[in-house]
């Protein structure tokens, strides 16, 4: 392998996919992704879409984004960011958020430079950031410690000097994600507001990976970087159909953002992709078209889709909490981030050979309850893994009576 490449050749997809189908769990509460059916349009779309009367549905579009998907895209954003987005000039489609934030990173970091990155943090950006040449400067996420019985994401907080102390004339960008894969954690406006001071101050950019914008627990409220003052003109936001639409095989995101911005984007995705999926690009703009048209009704996906998640959150952190984890509730999203300490006594893992304890820890209890669930190590840079051995990050985006079993599992296992 180049060696700019480093120690990325592992992956923890790749590993624990393989794991789920070795073990065989009984319950997979890995990676992320719905066990049950889509929203019914937006699948019946895409059946439609491909046998219908207009072949060229099934051949090359527009290579930045077919038509009709860039223009519901920019009917939904404009009015979130407040200003119209250009449909041909300020987004682009991509294979995934994966594509997006490929793009965003190869098409602005050089030799180099330095990318600020929040951990723990998705496991691509690092990789990412080493094969465009750049560099990436950590800052942990920190736990506060309080006395109250239920522990939340909002408890994971940055420290404001250390931020700062890593922006310097030769960081270039940072990426934030908001809502948070894997705490759940909602960036506040404050949090938001030392960010954008901090970029507008060493004239940085900022990739906001959204993906998880429609899975938001009231009262919190998902907040765009790119509207803070001052933010568009140097923000790169990224979203994912996949999440959206509970479509992850879709494999289809975006990027949006200022011109100048997206130019350098087009030119990777027009030399490495050129032009995404077609039908797929057609359905997501016909769902788009028609949550719009029930954007204020309360079935409008977009907002029910926090809703019907919400008591499966609440139904695994409860029974993490009596199956002796100590769970963080998340505020968005569909994992949570559960210190599996107490139960080391329970379990013997000197057994597996893996280096971090969160490795051990999943693959045993995968192999003993039943269970799968991700070891958030992963998600560190090399020198501060061990902030992420104590945990372990639990999907809960699947059917009750998946999750039912799982408590079972875990209960029987105690
Ligand atoms: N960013 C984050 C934070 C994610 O969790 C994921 C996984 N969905 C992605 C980006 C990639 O999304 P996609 O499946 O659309 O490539
Ligand atoms: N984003 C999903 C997760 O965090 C899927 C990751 C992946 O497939 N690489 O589980």
């Amino acid at each position: 392998l180049p060696a700019r490449y480093g120690a990325g050749e592992k992956s923890v997809w790749v590993e624990y996919i393989q794991l789920a189908a070795e073990y065989k769990p009984k319950v997979n509460l890995g990676q992320g992704f719905p066990d049950y059916h889509s929203p019914d349009h937006v699948t019946k779309n895409l059946a439609q879409i491909t046998t219908s009367d207009n072949p060229l549905l099934n051949q090359y579009t527009r290579g930045f984004g077919h038509p009709t998907l860039v223009a519901n895209l920019s009917k939904l954003y404009s009015p979130l960011v407040n200003r119209q987005i250009d449909p041909q000039n300020e987004i682009l489609v991509t294979a995934g958020a994966y594509e997006a934030l490929y793009s965003a990173i190869l098409g602005h970091v050089d030799e180099g430079d330095e990318v600020v990155v929040i951990e723990p943090f998705f496991d691509c950006y690092e990789f990412m950031i080493k094969c465009a040449g750049g560099v990436a400067r950590f800052i942990p996420l920190k736990p506060k410690v309080t006395d109250s019985e239920t522990q939340t994401s909002a408890q994971w907080v940055l420290d404001k000097a250390e931020l700062e102390s890593l922006f310097s004339d030769r960081t270039k960008m940072i990426i934030l994600n908001t809502p948070h894969n894997p705490t759940g954690k909602v960036f506040t406006m404050e949090e938001l507001q030392m960010v954008a001071d901090l970029c507008k101050k060493y004239n940085v950019l900022c990739v906001a990976d959204e993906v998880y914008e429609w899975m938001v627990f009231e009262p919190k409220k998902h907040i765009r970087i790119a509207t803070l003052p001052g933010m568009w003109d140097r923000t790169i936001t990224i979203g994912s159909a996949g999440k959206t639409f509970s479509v992850t095989g879709w494999k289809t995101g975006w990027a949006y953002g200022p011109a100048a911005l997206m130019r350098n984007l087009q030119v990777v995705h027009q030399n490495c992709v050129y032009t995404c999926c077609t039908p797929v690009q057609e359905a997501i703009a016909r769902s788009l078209e028609f949550e719009l048209s029930r954007r204020d009704s309360p079935d409008c996906y977009l907002r029910s889709l926090a809703r019907e998640l919400l008591p499966k959150r609440d139904f695994v952190v409860k029974s993490l909490k009596e199956n002796g984890f100590n769970p963080y509730v998340p505020e968005a999203g569909y994992f949570i981030i559960a210190d599996w300490t107490k139960l080391g006594d329970k379990i013997d893992l000197s057994k597996e050979s893996d280096r971090y304890n969160d490795y051990r820890f999943t693959k045993k209890f995968a192999k003993e309850a039943g269970v799968l669930a991700i070891p958030p190590s992963a998600f560190y840079s090399e020198q501060n893994k061990n902030l992420g051995e104590n945990y372990a990050r639990f999907c809960f985006i699947k059917k009750d009576e998946n999750l039912a079993l799982a408590d079972k599992l875990m209960r029987d296992w105690n």
